[in-house]
């Protein structure tokens, strides 16, 4: 079946490198790397190159990178192993938009007495500065802020909000999964504390991913057993992906320097043939300052899942920017923070590119989406009443 993926910003296909620099280590290179003999010893000698790999990525030290699960896992690290080694502080400041690994575990942490404050963003989804600086005190403990959106591909001032950290000693970490692999990412020249990636968004298996922690960074481990990791995360090693998660990052580090440039070509022709042709759609966040790979639209009037419905009947993968909550369709968090109309909210459909993606797949797309929307429209009762564009509805009001 050939399927058109603009997706990538929920997965990525793993590339074929990927997939040959990990074999081995499901076949005869099964050793365990804490053992003792030599063919244990390859497997650490494995990890290591795996670990600068990743390292020259981000332009951190091997040793200050942590191979974790996922980039949930690598959130909750950051965060967990922050507020147990400042224990006397109990504010933490974040963002509005964040992801839910990292949203749901301040949720869980302001019920359990932490002060949290979520700084909000505008209508293009940028970040409310003005609001962040006045909510820094002197209880601040840590300052968690998304390198750049998984929703809208807005990009974050980081370096201003890191130097603002760095300024008051507030530990600063940035939940860098969507940024790591798209746009350059140093953390010599942004002087973060503590970064989290994640292997399945740029080309490696899911089940790996990467917790960057400079050097000095008060640290308290999370996962506490073996010495693996040097003490910081037990467990043994999931080597074949962390194998994977190193090559990766070395196809990544190319990519970023000369690949997505094409990528942020595909978009824009994406964006500019739909917006074009289709009336009533807008694109949602700062174009300014995006991700080159994504685009976050709102076609207004009807349902994001039933466009999705109909994209996957042409094979065509792509998300919604509302999701199905016990029984009822809700804007994202994200969405609803920018202050996006109801009625374009949920119409939102997020396309997330790769440089495995076509100009015949952006042209595809551009000419199977308007009678998508059409006909979905003439289906829609408010679409019919003829409400004129950008009205604000409250949910009780929006009929979708
Ligand atoms: N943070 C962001 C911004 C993400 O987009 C995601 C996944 O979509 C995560 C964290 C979680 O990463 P993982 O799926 O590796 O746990």
């Amino acid at each position: 079946m050939n399927i058109i993926y603009v997706d990538n910003n929920a997965t990525t296909r793993v590339d074929p490198a990927v997939v040959e620099a990990m074999m081995p280590y499901y076949t005869e290179n099964y050793g365990n790397p804490s053992s003792m003999h030599a063919f244990g010893g390859n497997v650490s000698r494995a990890i290591s190159k795996a670990r600068e790999q990743v390292a020259s990525l981000i332009n951190a030290s091997p040793d200050e990178i942590i191979f974790t699960s996922c980039g949930t896992e690598s959130d909750s690290t950051a965060i967990s192993a922050t507020i147990s080694s400042i224990p006397d502080k109990k504010h933490i400041i974040t963002s509005r938009v964040e992801h839910p690994a990292v949203k749901n575990l301040y949720e869980h942490l302001a019920k359990k007495g932490y002060k949290v404050t979520f700084v909000p963003v505008d209508r293009q989804g940028s970040l409310d500065l003005d609001f962040f600086y006045d909510h820094l005190t002197d209880d601040t403990a840590l300052i968690s802020i998304m390198w750049a959106n998984n929703e809208t591909g807005v990009v974050f001032p980081i370096d201003e909000i890191t130097r603002a950290a760095n300024d008051r000693g507030i530990v600063l970490h940035t939940d860098a999964v969507q940024a790591v692999g798209k746009i350059p990412v140093d953390v010599q020249k942004t002087n973060v504390d503590l970064l989290s990636l994640s292997g399945h968004k740029i080309h490696a298996p899911k089940g790996v991913g990467a917790l960057y922690v400079r050097k000095g960074t008060k640290f308290t481990p999370f996962l506490i057993g073996g010495h693996q990791e040097k003490g910081r995360r037990g467990g043994t090693e999931n080597v074949a992906t962390i194998i994977g998660l190193g090559k990766a990052s070395v196809l990544a580090e190319e990519l970023v320097k000369t690949g997505m440039a094409k990528v942020g070509r595909l978009r824009d022709r994406l964006e500019k043939g739909l917006i074009s042709r289709v009336q009533n759609a807008m694109v949602n966040g700062d174009t300014s300052s995006r991700l080159p790979n994504t685009t976050n639209i709102s076609f207004e009037y009807i349902e994001g899942e039933s466009i999705l419905l109909m994209m996957n009947e042409l094979n065509i993968c792509a998300s919604s920017g509302s999701a199905c909550t016990s029984g009822s369709l809700e804007p994202s968090h994200v969405l609803r923070a920018m202050g996006i109309p109801f009625t374009a909210a949920h119409g939102s459909i997020r396309f997330s590119l790769s440089h495995y993606n076509t100009e015949e797949e952006m042209d595809f797309i551009i000419e199977k989406m308007p009678p998508i929307i059409d006909r979905l429209r003439r289906m829609s009762p408010f679409w019919n009443q003829g409400k004129p564009a950008n009205t604000m509805l409250t949910g009780a009001e929006c009929p979708l």
